[in-house]
């Protein structure tokens, strides 16, 4: 559950620019950590004070209560731990399903709910709500649906977890929110909420807190919840699109196809994905490549105002398209700025071993709406001269050329990244003839139901 409760990390040390710098200044205290934030819940006795222990004694506790990393483990020993088949899916499923007859009411009334509950908490989110509770009703429609598979749901509330800790989330923020959270689904089924559906749901709220707060504690032990990013340079290619190398005031962690929050200045509590287009450097330096939208926030920002001298705050790493593991050639095709993740495992694998007595194939098409579009063609030249293999085969008219018969389809890994309707029709066609689990790419919009493995839906 995408529960951005958002700490207020990202307004903290945020300055107006001065000198040069047109985007503004994030600053890292001394002591590296966000400060303490009001008390977001009244004490347990608000309007639904029956629920007000609703997973409180089995949670484990994030870094925000208590210094980072600290007590952790001696916190998850005393845990109550609740299972999966302490709750009834099925009354899950069925109770949200009335709930997403009314998807945008029902946020709505929960984000109103939680405010009045909580005025404080309004301060936290961006002015403009409308794509947050989107983004939270989608993440709570994919815990829903694959509540019941142990290993997908562990592993997505560990995600949602792990990530929330940019948002500054304590304990409390994670008590108010299902607290909230269930009286909404409840609200949503008036005439069949049942004490069965419930338990279920207390249940169920209770799994995926403990579950979040314990990916969050055991991430604190070892990474800041968000770092400050500089900008070091800033090549702007063509009228929309420029290529921003960042950074970040410590290790980041990251695997070659994943991609970053970032955050500008201008745009406060406003955290936007982008791929990471190179494969980890000594530097530490990371390449972004960011098109402006018309009238988006952080692209426009990021590509127009932005200037090296700039900061912007960076969340963790995520994403599920990451290099393969296998030894088959590449299929890759990207479109516009979607070549930057497939760049970085393109640069990944040429650091690899070749697969014993062969070259591996590697062949991306580059697809654009035309040749100024091509941004990053002189630097995808040199990679092919550098890499054995590599074949770069720009398509300017943006269409993927009727590859069939080639042979390049044959047991190969594919990488799918660029604008929806592109990954979906490049998708379909391979789908044809290249087993499922060989095909790979980022979320899409709109499909917040598929399963995990299917979908690598990024929601946090
Ligand atoms: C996993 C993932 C990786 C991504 N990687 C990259 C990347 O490497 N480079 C990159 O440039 N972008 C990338 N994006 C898209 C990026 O996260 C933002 O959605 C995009 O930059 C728009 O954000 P914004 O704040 O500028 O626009 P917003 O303020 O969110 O939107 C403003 C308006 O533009 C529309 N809009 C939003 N996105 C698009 C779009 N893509 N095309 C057309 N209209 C749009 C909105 O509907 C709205 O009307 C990625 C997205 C995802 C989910």
């Amino acid at each position: 559950v995408a529960i951005a409760l958002d700490g207020g990390v990202p307004d903290y040390g945020a300055r107006s620019s001065s000198g040069s710098s047109r985007l503004g200044v994030f600053k890292r205290p001394r002591d590296s950590r966000p400060p303490d934030l009001p008390s977001l819940i009244p004490d347990r006795d608000g309007p639904a004070a029956s629920l007000a222990d609703l997973a409180q004694p089995t949670l484990a506790r994030t870094e925000s209560n208590a210094a980072v990393g600290r007590e952790t483990a001696a916190h998850d020993e005393g845990e109550k731990s609740v299972s999966l088949d302490e709750f009834d899916a099925r009354l899950i499923k069925e109770s949200f399903a009335h709930m997403a007859d009314n998807s945008s009411l029902a946020m709505e009334y929960f984000y109103s709910h939680l405010f009045s509950v909580s005025p404080e908490t309004r301060g936290m989110f961006p002015m403009g709500m409308s794509q947050m509770r989107e983004t939270v009703f989608a993440a709570l429609a994919r815990l829903v649906w694959i509540v019941d598979s142990p290993a997908e749901s562990a592993a997505y509330l560990a995600q949602l977890g792990r990530h929330h800790r940019k948002y500054g989330v304590k304990d409390k923020h994670y008590q108010a929110f299902f607290r909230v959270l269930l009286n909404t689904v409840a609200y949503f089924n008036a005439g069949n909420w049942t004490p069965e559906t419930e338990a279920a749901w207390q249940g169920m709220l209770a799994y995926a807190a403990r579950k979040m707060r314990s990916a969050a504690a055991a991430e604190a032990k070892n990474h800041p919840p968000w770092w400050v990013g500089e900008i070091v340079g800033h090549d702007r290619r063509s009228e929309t699109v420029a290529v921003v190398t960042i950074k970040p005031d410590g290790p980041l962690p990251y695997r070659p196809g994943q991609y970053l929050p970032v955050q500008v200045p201008r745009w406060p509590r406003v955290w936007r994905p982008y791929s990471i287009a190179n494969a980890p450097r000594g530097s530490g330096l990371i390449d972004l490549h960011v098109r402006a939208v018309p009238g988006g926030m952080v692209s426009t920002t990021l590509v127009r105002q932005a200037a090296a001298g700039d900061t912007v705050l960076l969340g963790p790493a995520a994403g599920e398209m990451l290099a393969p593991a296998s030894d088959r050639d590449l299929l890759c095709v990207a479109g516009g700025t979607g070549l930057a993740p497939v760049k970085a495992i393109i640069e990944d694998m040429s650091r690899r071993q070749q697969p014993a007595g062969r070259t591996r194939k590697i062949t991306l098409f580059a697809a654009a709406r035309g040749e100024p579009d091509l941004y990053d063609l002189p630097d995808l030249i040199r990679l092919q001269s550098a890499i054995p293999g590599l074949a770069v085969i720009p398509v300017p008219s943006g269409l993927l050329p009727d590859v069939r018969g080639t042979g390049l389809f044959e047991n190969c890994e594919a990488y799918i990244c660029g604008p929806a309707a592109m990954v979906r029709q490049t998708t379909l066609l391979l789908a044809a003839h290249v087993a499922a689990e060989q095909i790979h790419h980022d979320p899409l919009p709109d499909e917040p139901f598929r399963p995990v493995a299917a979908s690598r839906q990024y929601l946090a």
